[in-house]
């Protein structure tokens, strides 16, 4: 396996050292002027050892690596405020972390950042099971949000892969899509209030909890997908919906590119207002789990597959639908096999293809990662032209995603870091995905390792409204630096 250092000290290569604007004081001797509620429980919550820093310092990709000295882990907003202003006061930098499950570097400090960890604001502070609006601290682990609100007839509108790590926080800082996306829309349409931390330290309060409040700017969506670089979320207000008591997924396998596409078409037709994820994944992503994680897919072996998910309250009618669809599919050849799962264990199985092919790609040794949005036309075609590209030089190249919503996961493989198939995909990946519209980054955000190519998604006149932003509201450029912006 490549290992992280090998691939930071390549990116470390371009970070001059003059460019760094933070020296971070001996924290030790300051520590006697820190906040005061840190005095009491140092132990668990100045995190300073070495070996603690660990998992501050690196990605969970292990791609990254910071040299931070200091993590601190705060309980409330109000601590979170006293950090931030002391740190601004002494121009210290700081790097916000929730469940550190980003894969694009931005979680972890670049050099030596204060990690401010939310892991330990974890506590709901209301569910309103009227509105369906949860109110919770920031440090919530998405899968503990939804075990909660289930109970009470509800759901997130957000569900991913790293549910079981990630944080409420770190997926409205990464504005995350995820696979209920297809369903319930992006983060900006379900956060209903924030609570945040300025660079400053000052507390900004947007924590109404009215779906409709038009009152001038509406400033909880600059929090939203800003990855941490313009405050720190504290406390957020969710729009849940009512739980469907009846679930299926259907796993389809089919025999060209074509044959998906035709598939999404019908799918979406056919099954609208049903319908709450619909994920492909190609061969290449099947052998992958089964060779790394001894996964097989529930069906016999195909060049695509289709996940599809619905739910509604009425089983009769969701199997009514669910059969009339694949009828038609199959009868249109569009789909040469499959299987539909109604069982809870059945259904956790089938999602489990889709769901593990990350943790499944990091058992193979370095990974080139891209999370593209394409028009569907395109799609599949660039996963085409880099094997053609990468050829031998690669162990393989993989791809899946939610096709619902046009976003390919695609990842090349290789046993050690190689310079020169990365100069092979980057920038042409992103240039082929900017000259048709695309979006270079559809989900998992800029962070550390997209700062460059911003200008394929950004006209230049965007860029500078965004660095004014950022100037305007951390004027010493303290929170998240390195990111983002170029
Ligand atoms: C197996 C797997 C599957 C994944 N699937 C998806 C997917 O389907 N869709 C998707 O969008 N992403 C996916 N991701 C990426 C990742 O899980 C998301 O980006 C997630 O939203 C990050 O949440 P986190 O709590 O881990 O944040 P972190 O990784 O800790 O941080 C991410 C960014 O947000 C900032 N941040 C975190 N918390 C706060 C806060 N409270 N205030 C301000 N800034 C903060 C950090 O500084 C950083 O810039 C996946 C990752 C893995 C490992």
């Amino acid at each position: 396996m490549g290992t992280a250092e090998q691939h930071v000290a390549l990116h470390w290569s371009t970070s001059e050292e003059g460019d760094r604007p933070f020296i971070l004081e001996p924290i030790s001797g300051q520590l006697n002027n820190y906040p005061s509620f840190f005095s009491s429980e140092r132990p668990t919550r100045i995190i300073q050892h070495s070996d603690d820093l660990v998992c501050y310092n690196t990605d969970w990709l292990k791609s990254h690596k910071g040299t931070s000295s200091l993590a601190l882990r705060p309980k409330t907003t109000e601590e979170v405020s006293e950090i931030v202003a002391y740190c601004s006061k002494n121009k210290l930098a700081v790097c916000p972390q929730g469940g550190n499950t980003g894969l694009v570097g931005g979680s972890i400090p670049i050099f030596d950042e204060i990690v401010v960890s939310m892991s330990l604001m974890n506590n709901i502070l209301h569910f309103d099971d009227s509105t369906g609006i949860l109110q919770c601290q920031s440090g919530c682990i998405l899968e503990n949000l939804e075990n909660l609100v289930n109970d009470k007839g509800y759901t997130v509108p957000v569900d991913l892969g790293a549910k079981g790590s990630c944080q409420i926080g770190g997926n409205i800082s990464t504005n995350a899509g995820g696979l209920r996306f297809v369903r319930y829309g992006s983060l900006h349409g379900n956060v209903i209030g924030l609570k945040v931390v300025l660079p400053s330290g000052e507390i900004l309060d947007c924590m109404n909890t009215m779906r409709k409040n038009n009152t001038g700017y509406d400033l909880k969506h600059l929090f939203i997908g800003s990855e941490g670089t313009l405050g720190v979320v504290t406390e957020a207000a969710i729009l849940c919906y009512p739980k469907n008591s009846e679930t299926a997924v259907a796993f389809l396998g089919c025999n060209s590119f074509g044959d998906v596409l035709s598939c999404a078409k019908i799918v979406r037709q056919k099954l609208s207002g049903l319908l709450t994820s619909l994920e492909m994944l190609d061969n290449q992503a099947a052998d992958t789990l089964r060779d790394n994680l001894k996964i097989n897919v529930p069906i016999s072996e195909h060049p695509f597959y289709v996940l599809i998910e619905i739910s509604g309250s009425d089983s009769e009618y969701n199997e009514k639908k669910l059969n009339e669809c694949l009828t038609l599919l199959m009868e249109k050849n569009h789909v040469n096999d499959g299987t539909i799962a109604t069982e809870l264990s059945r259904i956790k199985a089938v999602w489990s293809v889709r769901e593990r092919i990350t943790e499944a790609l990091l058992q193979e040794g370095y990974g080139y990662k891209y999370d593209i949005s394409l028009p569907l036309n395109d799609f599949y075609k660039v996963v085409e032209i880099m094997r053609e590209r990468l050829d031998k030089r690669v162990t393989r190249c993989v791809a899946y995603g939610h096709l619902g919503d046009g976003n390919l996961h695609f990842n090349a493989t290789t046993r050690t870091f190689d310079p020169e198939v990365l100069s092979l995909i980057e920038p042409f990946i992103y240039e082929y995905t900017s000259k048709r519209n695309g979006s270079i980054s559809a989900e998992h955000g800029i962070g550390y390792k997209k700062t460059k190519y911003l200008h394929f998604n950004k006209t230049q006149t965007a860029i500078n409204l965004m660095k004014s932003m950022k100037a305007l509201m951390d004027p010493q450029g303290i929170l998240n630096p390195y990111k983002v912006l170029p």
